[in-house]
């Protein structure tokens, strides 16, 4: 929540009865000292989601990748990994995206629960029911025809490989049980999360906070930095022609979107988007 001041616009500071500007006098930051709540910075929360992500993404996710690699290593000992200089089996790099996703989403949630409980709450509340009832299953719609782009189309709304997987899985990456489909799940599961808390919640309320933007610009900017934040999470370490990461990329964009749109819809509640990406999950591995 921000408070502005009524005569020259600007944001006030929690404790700025009086504008260090232009002297106006606020009877809501009066109101909020004397009520003694401290409300949440939500541009603070933006930025410390954001550098979390690329914390979490590239650094764990790397880190990760390449540990998962030697456990891979481990428990097969003696797999023939091929020549010397040539690429490494799929086998391995399925075994290592997939481990290292589950766990940088399962980080990412943890941190959330942790350290902004408080602040993540009232975003999960229903604001509307009737909005909440007619967007949840207009989105859900929506997910029907993306999924069926996703079966028909390279355009992908999913990591390449688990599409992949989910359409024909091949026999790399059954081998070795390096991936299946409870894992594909939970993974898929975690990471809807994390976006919605990240992208829809922090970007947008920072960007609310921060700037004058309007809501429309405001979605915007969060369709493109969530694009690239997530397309460069998805295909950081993976091997794809160039019109994969087109394809990717396209999807990512389409999809955050929506999501951007249905969080506005739903007057800032993240509920919604995560019934309809539960939803998108089911579709794909039914339909996939
Ligand atoms: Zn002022």
């Amino acid at each position: 929540m921000k408070i502005r001041c009524r005569s020259c616009y600007r944001v006030l500071n929690n404790d700025e009865e009086y504008c260090t500007r232009c002297g106006a006098h606020s009877d809501e930051v009066k109101e909020l000292m004397d009520s003694g709540i401290t409300p949440i910075d939500e541009v603070l929360v933006a930025k410390q989601s954001i550098l979390m992500y690329l914390l979490v993404a590239f650094l764990l996710n790397g880190i990760l990748n390449v540990l998962f690699g030697i456990i891979f290593n481990t428990i097969h000992e003696g797999y023939n990994y091929g020549e010397v200089g040539m690429d490494l089996p799929l086998a391995v790099t399925y075994f290592s995206a997939a481990n290292s996703l589950l766990i940088t989403s399962l980080v990412i949630i943890f941190v959330a629960f942790m350290f902004n409980y408080k602040d993540l709450m009232p975003f999960m509340k229903i604001n509307n029911k009737k909005r909440f009832a007619i967007t949840t299953a207009v989105g859900s719609l929506i997910m029907v025809g993306i999924t069926f782009i996703t079966k028909y189309t390279d355009l992908t709304f999913l990591p390449i490989y688990i599409r992949d997987f989910l359409i024909s899985p091949t026999i790399d990456m059954k081998l070795e049980g390096s991936l299946n489909l409870f894992k594909i799940i939970v993974i898929l599961i975690c990471y809807s999360f994390c976006e919605e808390v990240i992208f829809r919640k922090a970007i947008i309320n920072g960007f609310d906070e921060g700037t004058l933007l309007r809501d429309s610009s405001i979605i915007i900017l969060q369709t493109l930095i969530s694009t690239i934040l997530s397309s460069l999470c998805f295909l950081l370490l993976q091997k794809t022609s160039f019109t994969d990461y087109m394809w990717t990329i396209g999807g990512n964009f389409i999809f955050h979107f929506l999501m951007g749109l249905n969080y506005y819809f739903n007057k800032r509640s993240i509920t919604s988007n995560l019934i309809i990406r539960l939803i998108f999950i089911v579709l794909v591995v039914i339909i996939l």
